[in-house]
């Protein structure tokens, strides 16, 4: 089984920070995949980043890198979770009230992506955190994502609390936070590969 981890956006990436300018998307969401990748090798499991670079790679490229590996070594072989803090709207730049985890799937989702999103949503609960679910039958969102409706392989996309929420920042920047987020990620694919 590859797993690949993908993180958004880029350095130049405009927006996508907190308020104050502490936590910045790009940076936040590398820092967790790095320690995720890390961690699953260590447990033995083959797993990369799908973006080492710093600046944006286009979505098309990120499902290129994807599609690719896929055909290399099967589908069914690979798992894409893409690591994202969330932003409330209209994300403007101010501090909100929302907060939370949730995990996220393309409107075309296979049973196997809903299956991996009911997986980390469990694992997100299990390290206390507080989960957005859409319904509590379907606690994971339905979207037109890109990176999840344009790969071949099952595919998630977290959105890991909110980087325009103070408490959320102050959690997320915290060691305690970035071993919540990474053990998530690491115990919902176990979970997946297990069940
Ligand atoms: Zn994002």
């Amino acid at each position: 089984m590859k797993i690949l981890i993908d993180n958004g956006h880029g350095v130049e990436t405009a927006g996508k920070r907190s308020p104050d300018g502490s936590l910045r998307e790009y940076s936040y969401t590398r820092e967790i995949a790095r320690r995720i990748v890390q961690a699953l090798r260590k447990e033995g499991f083959d797993a990369e980043q799908i973006v080492t670079e710093e600046q944006d790679i286009s979505l098309e490229e990120r499902c290129r890198r994807i599609n690719t590996i896929c055909r290399q070594v099967g589908s069914k072989n690979v798992l894409v979770v893409s690591v994202h803090c969330n932003a409330a709207p209209p994300n403007d730049g101010q501090w909100h009230k929302a907060r939370g985890f949730s995990a996220h799937v393309s409107l075309n989702a296979s049973a196997a992506s809903k299956k991996f999103a009911r997986s980390l949503i469990k694992a997100a609960e299990e390290q206390g955190l507080r989960v957005r679910k859409y319904a509590h039958q379907m606690p994971y969102w339905e979207q037109n994502l890109a990176i999840c409706r344009d790969t071949l392989c099952p595919a998630v996309l977290t959105e890991n609390l909110f980087q325009d929420n103070r408490e959320d920042v102050a959690f997320l920047l915290s060691e305690e936070g970035k071993q919540a987020v990474t053990c998530l990620h690491v115990s919902g694919i176990k979970h997946y590969l297990n069940s």
